[in-house]
């Protein structure tokens, strides 16, 4: 089976790992199963999550971290006709996952823009100033292809929640004067397809295991994949059973036990 794994409130809570999920992941591995992490995390090189991954004790290998930045990468680059240049307001992650893929970036800077770039990606950007801002609206309003990494208005930091690459998205889309033309992360299907993809297996007959109903679970339905809500998150047993029918998980599982026993009955089902 291929699991696509949601990180945060799944195998680890900010610094720590949840008990026993590395191990369960471990499992299923050594059973014969296809792991890929999945987060909308636009921040970081996939190769800062499989070091973090690693030293938890989870799996990790080539190909098994797909990110809002990696799944940006990949998506822009198969399209028919991939961007000539891309403006990115965003980290120095994300600027290496587009040129990962053979993808020309330029910075959201005067000498950027004077490159006439045909793509803007925009993720989060720890560095956004007024004048970022306002290059890349510029890049917009001249019609260049306009992809946001995710829309997560906020994301957790250990004292506070910090605002996310939908809050900057919001602005570049405000000054820019329309909506992006595509949005990758959750609860769009792009970051799953992505992933199933570059597995080489089809998205329908994945299992996504996430702790976020309304990005998670409702990601999986977009993709038509079965789904496992970790109830060690966001999302609490209440806000399921308040869920409209159609918006609910496959499975429900409390923590790495109950999960265990899940796979294993959708393993010996398939
Ligand atoms: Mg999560």
């Amino acid at each position: 089976m291929l699991l696509l794994v949601d990180l945060d409130g799944v195998v680890y809570r900010g610094p720590v790992p949840i008990a026993g999920m590395p191990e369960l992941l471990t499992e299923r591995v050594a059973a014969g199963d296809r792991v890929v992490y999945v987060t909308n995390n636009s921040r970081w090189h996939r190769s800062q999550y499989q070091a973090t991954l690693r030293s938890m004790g989870a799996p990790v290998g080539e190909g098994m971290l797909v990110s809002s930045a990696r799944a940006t990468a990949l998506a822009l680059a198969s399209r028919p006709r991939p961007p000539r240049r891309t403006l990115v307001l965003g980290g120095p992650g994300l600027v290496q996952e587009l040129r990962d893929e053979g993808l020309r970036t330029v910075a959201p800077t005067p000498a950027g823009l004077g490159q006439e770039p045909d793509a803007v990606v925009v993720g989060v950007d720890f560095s956004l100033t007024y004048r970022r801002l306002s290059t890349t609206a510029a890049a917009v309003r001249s019609g260049a292809l306009f992809v946001a990494t995710n829309r997560d208005p906020v994301f957790p930091l250990p004292d506070q929640l910090a605002a996310g690459a939908g809050s900057i998205v919001a602005a570049v889309a405000t000054a820019g004067g329309r909506e992006p033309d595509e949005v990758i992360g959750k609860p769009e299907p792009g970051l799953f397809r992505e992933a199933a993809r570059s597995m080489g297996m089809p998205v329908e007959d994945a299992v996504v295991i996430g702790d976020g109903l309304g990005t998670d679970i409702a990601a999986a339905h977009r993709v038509g994949a079965r789904s496992v809500l970790m109830l060690t998150g966001v999302t609490t047993q209440a806000q399921v059973d308040a869920a409209p029918p159609a918006a609910r998980p496959t499975w429900i599982a409390d923590g790495p036990t109950a999960l265990a026993r899940i796979l294993e009955d959708a393993a010996a089902a398939s």
